[in-house]
């Protein structure tokens, strides 16, 4: 077994070096005194706010991706810890930990965490309320559903647009998918299916088999040259189902595919739903955020036009995980796909109980994070955010198209994947690994998407901290292990 790693190794913040703070911290109690301020849990969420806001500042002195690190014993002793080796546990797990505040993070749609956010989670935490049933969260379940329908209207759903919180975007798209079904009485029809691109993410592929469809249900049309599915194979291939009597229980447009950020023609694929009756959801995940910055909107036409959408804050905003919407323009219709009456709990006194407004049960309040990080960034904010990204886009690109080698897959957003032409799906597979290790090595990390037959290297250029000095470094790594030839 290793042993357990030294303080030294791994400082913990200088207040707690102190013997007398120790011995005091040893009186944690389990749970908060109901009947006064707790003195030992207010210093214990000191201490341990103060560790995280440490890791956050020593960010760039590491690397985004670190070495593997020691782990504390997981299993609980006899006797349970004091506090002071909590704390010293929860550092060791920090050393290990992904950094998405370092400015190299450029890999994934995992931004550094919003200060606003990282506050409201723990308050979350300590109210421990639950969105399941109003009468275990009045305020909050009122907070979400009053935020749910702002940002529908803001995206053009109607004024009796809203929506529910849910732990992610595969879960989003999945309420999406069997709302629709419902609400088209293809609950019963094994033969129902859902058009989509080939871009489309993964999570639909899960939503199959989770709503007991066979796999070939999900029917995955081409994407053009811009990654965009192409308008006219989807009226083709929706006249074709008509003919043959196939009911279609949706259609998937995303706005923002997750290799390269690309938007399928929302307007046009929403005018041919229309036309044939057909629900409208929109994959939003990454995109949806766009269109709450006004000189962003023109992006993103007709999504105001979806039966539903999906959005994930968590991916461009900085709220912390996970923050996904689904919004739809009838909400009512989420409670006719879900709710089974809930026998334990009082009535609903507003629309309906969180519980019955989706699939989840039980969940905390993932509204509040949202809610404060909308706040304090404020629309100014969050147009600084969407516009930086996209600069840095545009500038990366810029940077890497001086190499005639390099092909640049992007989109309006602010994902772009490349890989040098002419190599063969090995050679991609290989030139991406090494460039891989060589960027991380100088603490770059960007990741390595298997698409349209190759491994390519993307990058997501949504980290505010990453400056015009990192896309350089980046730009010149790359061309140094360009394949010659
Ligand atoms: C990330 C993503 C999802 C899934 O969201 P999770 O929160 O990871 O479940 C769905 N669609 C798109 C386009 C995405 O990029």
């Amino acid at each position: 077994m290793a042993s357990a790693p030294s303080v030294q190794r791994f400082p913990l913040a200088p207040a707690l070096t102190g013997a007398a703070e120790l011995s005091s911290l040893t009186e944690l109690s389990n749970f908060a005194a109901p009947a006064g301020l707790d003195p030992q849990l207010e210093r214990f969420l000191h201490q341990a706010s103060s560790l995280l806001c440490q890791w956050l500042g020593q960010a760039e002195s590491g690397s985004p991706l670190p070495a593997l690190s020691v782990l504390p014993a997981v299993e609980p002793e006899f006797d349970g810890l004091p506090a002071e080796r909590l704390l010293a546990d929860l550092q060791l797990v920090m050393e290990g930990a992904f950094n998405p505040n370092h400015p190299g993070a450029l890999a994934h749609l995992d931004p550094p965490p919003l200060a606003a956010s990282i506050a409201a989670d723990l308050i979350c935490a300590g109210l421990n309320n639950n969105l399941l049933a109003e009468e275990l969260s009045p305020s909050l379940t009122r907070l979400e559903r009053s935020l749910c329908s702002w940002l529908a209207q803001q995206f053009g759903l109607g004024d009796q647009a809203g929506g529910v919180a849910a732990s992610g975007g595969s879960l989003s798209n999945l309420m999406a998918l069997v709302t629709a079904r419902r609400s088209r009485g293809l609950g019963c029809r094994a033969d129902a299916v859902v058009l989509c691109s080939a871009d489309a993410h993964v999570s639909f592929d899960k939503a199959m088999a989770v709503m007991g469809l066979p796999a070939e249900a999900l029917i995955r049309l081409p994407v053009d040259a811009q990654g965009q599915l192409e308008a006219a194979a989807l009226a083709e291939r929706l006249d074709q189902l008509a003919a043959a009597g196939i009911p279609v229980l949706a259609v998937v447009a995303t706005a923002g595919t997750t290799v390269r950020g690309a938007i399928d023609p929302l307007t046009a694929i929403a005018a041919l739903c229309r036309r044939h009756g057909h629900w409208l959801h929109v994959d939003g995940a990454i995109g949806a955020v766009f269109a709450l910055v006004p000189l962003q909107r023109q992006r993103l036409l007709g999504l105001e036009l979806a039966d539903s959408i999906t959005v994930n804050p968590q991916k461009l905003l900085g709220i912390t995980k996970t923050s996904s919407l689904l919004l739809l323009a009838e909400p009512a219709l989420l409670q006719a796909a879900f709710a089974t009456g809930l026998p334990y709990m009082e009535p609903s006194w507003g629309a309906s109980h969180g519980g019955e407004s989706g699939l989840q049960g039980s969940r905390p309040a993932e509204i509040l994070k949202l809610w404060l990080g909308l706040r304090q960034l404020g629309l100014a904010g969050i147009a600084a955010l969407v516009d930086g990204a996209i600069q840095r886009r545009r500038q990366l690109a810029s940077l890497l198209a001086v190499d005639p080698r390099l092909e640049l897959l992007g989109g309006p957003l602010h994902l772009l994947a490349f890989r040098p032409r002419g190599l063969d799906p090995q050679g991609a597979e290989d030139w991406s690994s090494r460039t891989r290790q060589a960027l991380l090595a100088e603490q770059l990390m960007l990741s390595r998407p298997w698409y349209q037959g190759h491994h390519h290297l993307k990058a997501v250029l949504g980290n505010p901290h990453t400056q015009t000095s990192h896309l350089e470094r980046l730009a010149r790594i790359v061309q140094e292990n360009l394949p010659h030839g």
